[in-house]
């Protein structure tokens, strides 16, 4: 079991203030994995008073510096990347080979991208007679959640690190132990004291110390729209910047002359990921009512081929492995989703509220199908973070459109068909990302939402951008 006393402040590993102690639940065999801190709203004073101290320094480091010491953290990642992944396939439940990929591949990447793009960016331009100088904002409170736990982390702390800003990390108290391996790595690379700081504990008392701090002057979300919206609130107090990364509830529209046998087992590949537990999973599957019947086959099929197995076990030959979910919490609430989709009249093809055959331990969801799934209906509205799909048939273009855009959400996308069509149709959906014809996650595109999944954008050279002020030097 990992005991974490400490929390890492101003360079140094301190004990909180409180002696209270969070722990951590193992996803696969539903024992405590971990404990850690449960900090309070002094650690959080002691963080960004010592992120308010490292700031001068080192935004006038050259920035050049800057990335050669986050281009060390991401040498120090690959390094360590058995180690992280085993910790987050204990505590998210992902399949080990998928953690490697892509819970410890995605963050590793973003700190070497961050490290080059902030290195040869333009931070100053002129407009007439005026320079546009871009500058480091300040102190960045940032605030993550469980699913791709160092992902969002790496999302904020890469490119704020290297633009120049200084961090006060608050990662989830649910999947917190990749944090202190991050913080360690911080540490041995030489990253000074106070630049990064880590505060484990809860979103109420850390999360909203951090959200409401004068000297805090950008916080950086991902979570819940729920949550989101309370950070944004208690910010306003203090008018500081605020980025929101938050749920989705994300359209696949398969058009009629779409390639099923590509487009069906894509797309419930993209709902399944990570036990259905991505903000931005494919999770309605919008679909031509005149091709509903081959689709539900397709769909079921592909649904079946999947098995729940532990993380650091193997599926059988020709099947794909997903773990369990998170918590208890979480299983009890995906399959009050199903239960209220069989309620309110959805078809249910495959799966169920059921617990899978031989697994007594690990907090498992069987892959579900649902089909003439609704826009009224609670599924097909609600974010629900398990492995549910639900099909929604349509009968013209246009309809089409119509249902993908009927969501508070707007965070991501899919469409299959000729390419000019889905092109054209991709353009109509209000939402941050469109994959076309399975188009691949690009870790250097923008990501972030529309409407309710958001405000700011992720990754890439947008990504650096939210973390930079703009001053106008008129001459
Ligand atoms: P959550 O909102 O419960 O928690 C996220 C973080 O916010 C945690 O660190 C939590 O402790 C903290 N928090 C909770 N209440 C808070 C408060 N009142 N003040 C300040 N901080 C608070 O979300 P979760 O369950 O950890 O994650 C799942 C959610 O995150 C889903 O809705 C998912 O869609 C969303 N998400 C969005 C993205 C994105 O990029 N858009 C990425 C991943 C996850």
């Amino acid at each position: 079991m990992h005991v974490r006393s400490s929390l890492y402040i101003n360079g140094a590993w301190v004990p909180s203030t409180s002696s209270a102690t969070i722990e951590v639940i193992d996803a696969g065999t539903e024992e405590v994995f971990a404990t850690i801190p449960e900090g309070t709203a002094q650690d959080v004073e002691a963080a960004v008073a010592a992120a308010a101290a490292a700031f001068p320094a080192w935004s006038a480091l050259p920035v050049a510096e800057r990335c050669a010491l986050l281009g060390k953290v991401a040498e120090q990642l690959v390094a360590r990347n058995a180690e992280i992944a085993e910790a987050i396939s204990h505590e998210v439940g992902m399949p080990s080979l998928m953690s490697s990929l892509v819970q410890v591949g995605l963050p590793t990447g973003t700190f070497a991208d961050a490290a080059q793009r902030a290195a040869s960016f333009t931070y100053e331009y002129e407009v007439g007679t005026s320079l546009i100088v871009r500058e480091p904002i300040g102190v960045v409170g940032c605030i993550t959640p469980w699913n791709y736990p160092l992902h969002q982390i790496a999302n904020k702390v890469a490119p704020a690190l290297a633009v120049g800003c200084t961090v006060v990390v608050k990662p989830s108290e649910v999947a917190p132990i990749n944090a202190f391996l991050l913080a360690e790595i911080m540490h041995e690379v030489g990253i000074p004291a106070g630049v990064f700081n880590l505060v484990t504990g809860t979103g109420p008392v850390v999360g909203e110390a951090i959200a409401t701090h004068p000297l805090v002057d950008m916080v950086s979300f991902t979570g819940s729209t729920r949550a989101g919206k309370r950070v944004m609130q208690l910010a306003a107090e203090t008018v500081k910047k605020v980025s929101l990364e938050l749920g989705g509830k994300s359209a696949n529209v398969i058009l009629d002359d779409a390639d099923l046998a590509k487009a069906v087992p894509d797309g419930v590949f993209k709902c399944y990921l990570n036990s259905g537990q991505t903000c931005s999973a494919l999770t309605r599957m919008v679909v031509p009512r005149s091709k509903l019947a081959e689709i539900e086959a397709l769909a079921v099929a592909t649904a079946e081929n999947f098995q729940c197995i532990d993380p650091f076990g193997d599926a059988d030959a020709g099947k794909i492995g997903i773990g369990p979910l998170i918590s208890a919490a979480q299983r009890d609430r995906v399959r009050g989703y199903i239960a209220k989709g069989i309620d309110e009249g959805a078809t249910l093809l495959t799966g169920g509220a059921i617990t899978p055959e031989g697994l007594d331990k690990g907090f498992f969801v069987a892959p579900t199908v649902f089909s003439n799934v609704t826009t009224d209906m609670t599924i097909a509205q609600e974010e629900i973070f398990g492995p549910v799909l639900s099909i929604i048939p349509y009968d013209t273009e246009e309809e089409a459109i119509t249902i993908a855009n009927d969501s508070l959400y707007g965070l991501a996308g899919g469409v299959w068909g000729d390419e000019a069509r889905a092109n054209a149709v991709a353009r109509k959906m209000r939402t941050g990302q469109v994959e076309i014809n399975g188009g691949s996650f690009n870790a250097t595109a923008p990501f972030g939402g529309y409407k309710q999944s958001g405000i700011g954008r992720e990754l890439g050279a947008f990504g650096l951008e939210e973390f930079l002020e703009v001053k106008s030097l008129q001459r």
